[in-house]
Order: structure tokens, then C-alpha cells, then sequence
């Protein structure tokens, strides 16, 4: 029996109960923990760590795209949710609502923000006056509030922080064009920092955000075969600017409303790449938000000019850019091998007596379980660094592979129903109508979640019917 299982079996087995697995994980590697009120979760460290690295490499791809930060308050008036008749009906059974503060009943009360549309809206109304001040484009990192019943750290929790979007151009398609942008910004995000391969596209009027014009989001594949919503840009058309009067007088001299559209991701992302890399071991964690992207530790550390070498590695890779870290605490070797496993720390370097004196590391590969005591410790700054990256490419080769693998182009609400059934996605033709979307749902539990650029099927599944659109379907988190 290897090493490794007594520790194992403190996690839940992936294949037969993945969602005590997940649970298991998020908590045993201190990702975070529950918090006291029902339905809110406390960021560990090592968790929070991971937001910011997502934070910080998608602040910058904003930043280059021309778009500035700004912070907008928590509290938006409940007249402002009113005015936008979609927008409130569908926020209305998960809005925090404060009634009293300072030992008074309010006069009028607030909503604790679940989406930052309303208060933006009111103040690019208040800023954009000529075409001059067109486009704005503003992005907030905070937090927000939407009250669920059931709820799950990362995937589903009352509070939970995200960046929200919001751009107002002059024309329609200008804004339309940004809407699309986002969606390969965020793309192009999950496959070069997540590893995650996504599918994007529309999404259908049943599935889109209350008050848009068109929604579209990015859905990745999780282990289980369930999709997890894991990005979404809105188009607005003028929904909000006519609510929230956001005009501006044009070169031609006339008052015209704006176009809207905004867009977000959430701390659910962490969710999303717990679930599309992790394994039976636990966390496996794709190099670039590793918190810590090497552990070195050190063999017989007692032996003279061990920790002094370990130290000395870990200096070295920080200085070329490598998160790495010494585990110099005094378990044993062989539990701190399983700690780190579990956490998910993409290399591990080991490094002994023996190693130091002919001048060689072992490296051990998180995803892949491979463990090679061939490379030279002079070199390491290179080899790390490459391996690193091979990595990277690897877990998305392997959860593109899956993902390829796993959806199924099905016929009728039977075969869709085996497809999701036994772990896939499914596609298939669509007439466009409500009621076919609703008999999915009802049979089998699954959900349209974009529809197919590459629309290539002629029949609806459930009515026979032309179909207008291929549809991915599947059950979702
Ligand atoms: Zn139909």
C-alpha cells in the first residue's frame, strides 16, 4: 500500500461521493471555513491567496484593455432596484434588505447590493453629459450579497466578492462588441491561468441575466460532469440607460440614452478549478494561482548544510520569480509529502544528502504523480521553470480531452437523459421554444447553458420541430 493512504482516506473518494470530496477538500486544506451566519464562508489565508493571484491577472488584462477601477457603495436605495421592471423581479427573492440603522427605522430602506447595475447606472447617468464623455468604462472589486437557501463555499454562499464590469458607449453595436470581448477575455483568462478549457456563447431567454438584452457566459466541465457558470457578460441594449437616464448630447447636437452592458466573475472560479483539476488526493492546483508553486523539503534535515541548501534553492527561485517555500517544520518528511499533495502545490523538490553532494534535486510532479531525481540543482531556476509551464499546458490538454470526450450530440430527451446521466454534456437541436427548454429541465435536470456557435443541427430534440439553435445542455452547479 502506498505511502499515501491512510491519508487519502481522509478525504471522501472523487468517484463515488464527489460532493463530500469537494467539502472534504475545501476544508481539510483550509480554503476556508463556515461562517457563523448560514449561508456565508470565511476566506482562509490559502484561499484568499488564490484570489489574488486570479485578481491580480485579471486586474492587469482590464487594465491593458483600457478599463479603470473604481469603488461604488454596498448600499443601493430600494427605489433604484424598482426601476428596472425585469431587473427587480428577478433579484426580488434574493435581495438582503437593511430596515434600521443608528437605532431607527429607515425611511427608506436599502439593499444590501447583489449587483451593482442600478447604482452605476444612477451615476454614469449623473457623469455623462456630450459624446465626449463616451465610452466609460469602470470595473469594482468587491464584494456582494445574494441570499440562497442552500449553499456551498466558493459555488453558492450569500456573500461572495467578484469584479463587476460596467461600460456605456454611444451605439449599440460599439457596446455589443465589448459584451463579446469580455467573453474571449475571460476565455482566454481561464485557459492561460486556470487551465481550463470553457465553452462560450449565448445564453438562452430563460438563462439570462434579469433586465439584459442578451447574456453570455462561460461554462466549464467539472469532474462529475455537471457544468458550473463560471463567467458572464450582459448586453443592456438601453434597459438601464432609459431607467437611470443616462444621456449625452451627440455630435449632431441631440439628447440620445447610451448603450449599456457589463460583465463579472466570482470567487466561484475557485470552485470551478477545485473541481475541474483536483483528484483523489485532493488539490491539484494549476501553477499560475498557486499560492506556493514549489516545496522544497528538505531529507534527513538534521545532516549538516541540508537547510542551509533547501534555503538557498528556495532564494534562488524566488529571485527568478518562482513562489516557492521551505517546509522547515519538524514532521516527518513523508506527512509533509501528503500535506502538500493534498494542498495541491503544482512541484515538489527534495532534496538530501545524497542529492546535495552530486549536486542533483528530486522533483516530484503534482499532476501526474511522477517523481524524477534526475535534475541538476544548478540548472533548477530553468528546469522549474519549464516544468512549470508543461504543466500548465498539460492540465488543460487534460481537461480539454475530457471535456472533447464527454459531450454527446443527442436526438431525443431519452438519449439527453442517459448522456447526463453517465457524466456528459449534451447537445442537440432546438426549435427556440420555452416549453422544450422546460421539458429538458423537468426530464431530465438539465439546463441549457450556451448555445452553440457551430450550430449544425436541424431538428428540435424535444418537438421534431426546425431546430433555430444547438444547444449545449447540462445539469449544473
Ligand atoms: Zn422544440
Amino acid at each position: 500500500m502506498a505511502k499515501n493512504e491512510q491519508f487519502v482516506s481522509q478525504i471522501a473518494d472523487i468517484e463515488t461521493d464527489f460532493p463530500q470530496w469537494y467539502t472534504d477538500v475545501v476544508l481539510k486544506t483550509k480554503l476556508v471555513d463556515y461562517g457563523p451566519v448560514k449561508g456565508t464562508m470565511v476566506i482562509r489565508p490559502y484561499g484568499y491567496a488564490i484570489w489574488e493571484n486570479i485578481q491580480r491577472e485579471l486586474d492587469a488584462r482590464f487594465r491593458e484593455a483600457g478599463v479603470e477601477n473604481a469603488y461604488f457603495p454596498l448600499l443601493i436605495p430600494l427605489s433604484f432596484m424598482t426601476k428596472e421592471a425585469e431587473h427587480v423581479e428577478g433579484f426580488a427573492p434574493e435581495v438582503a434588505v437593511v430596515t434600521h440603522a443608528g437605532g431607527e427605522k429607515l425611511q427608506e430602506p436599502l439593499v444590501v447590493r447583489p449587483t451593482s447595475e442600478t447604482i452605476i447606472g444612477h451615476m454614469f447617468g449623473k457623469w455623462v453629459e456630450s459624446w465626449r464623455d463616451l465610452p466609460l468604462r469602470q470595473n469594482q472589486w468587491c464584494n456582494v450579497m445574494r441570499w440562497e437557501k442552500t449553499t456551498r463555499p466558493f459555488l453558492r454562499t450569500s456573500e461572495f466578492l467578484w469584479q463587476e464590469g460596467h461600460s456605456v458607449y454611444a451605439t449599440g453595436e460599439e457596446a455589443e462588441r465589448e459584451t463579446f470581448a469580455m467573453l474571449r477575455l475571460y476565455g482566454e483568462f481561464a485557459k492561460t491561468v486556470l487551465c481550463m478549457p470553457v465553452l462560450t456563447g449565448r445564453k438562452t431567454e430563460k438563462e439570462k441575466f434579469a433586465g439584459a438584452v442578451a447574456t453570455y457566459g462561460m461554462e466549464a466541465m467539472m469532474h462529475d460532469g455537471k457544468s458550473l457558470q463560471s463567467g458572464t457578460t450582459h448586453y443592456m441594449g438601453q434597459n438601464f440607460a432609459k431607467a437611470f437616464d443616462v444621456r449625452f448630447t451627440d455630435k449632431d447636437g441631440t439628447l440620445k440614452y447610451g448603450y449599456t452592458m457589463s460583465y463579472g466573475v466570482s470567487t466561484r472560479l475557485i470552485g470551478a478549478l477545485i473541481m475541474t483539476h483536483g483528484d483523489r488526493r485532493g488539490l491539484v492546483l494549476p501553477p499560475p494561482v498557486a499560492p506556493v508553486q514549489v516545496v522544497i523539503v528538505p531529507i534527513a534535515a538534521k545532516k549538516e548544510g541540508v537547510l542551509e541548501a533547501c534555503r538557498s534553492l528556495e532564494a534562488r527561485l524566488k529571485r527568478a520569480g518562482v513562489r516557492a517555500k521551505v517546509d522547515d517544520s519538524d514532521n516527518s518528511p513523508g506527512w509533509k509529502f501528503n500535506e502538500w499533495e493534498m494542498k495541491g502545490v503544482p512541484l515538489r523538490v527534495e532534496l538530501g544528502p545524497r542529492d546535495i553532494e552530486n549536486g542533483k534535486m528530486t522533483v516530484f510532479r503534482r499532476d501526474t504523480l511522477e517523481k524524477d531525481d534526475g535534475y541538476a540543482l544548478s540548472d533548477a531556476e530553468t528546469q522549474i521553470g519549464e516544468l512549470l509551464r508543461t504543466i500548465c499546458k498539460d492540465l488543460y490538454d487534460r481537461a480539454e480531452r475530457r471535456m472533447r470526450e464527454r459531450i454527446l450530440t443527442v436526438h431525443s430527451p431519452e438519449e439527453l437523459l442517459d448522456a447526463v446521466n453517465r457524466g456528459n454534456f449534451a447537445r442537440a437541436g432546438w426549435c427556440g421554444e420555452r416549453a422544450c427548454e422546460d421539458r429538458v429541465k423537468e426530464f431530465a435536470q438539465a439546463t441549457a447553458r450556451v448555445l452553440d456557435e457551430n450550430h449544425t443541427e436541424t431538428v428540435c430534440l424535444c418537438c421534431g420541430k426546425p431546430a433555430k439553435h444547438t444547444v449545449f445542455f447540462a445539469r449544473a452547479y
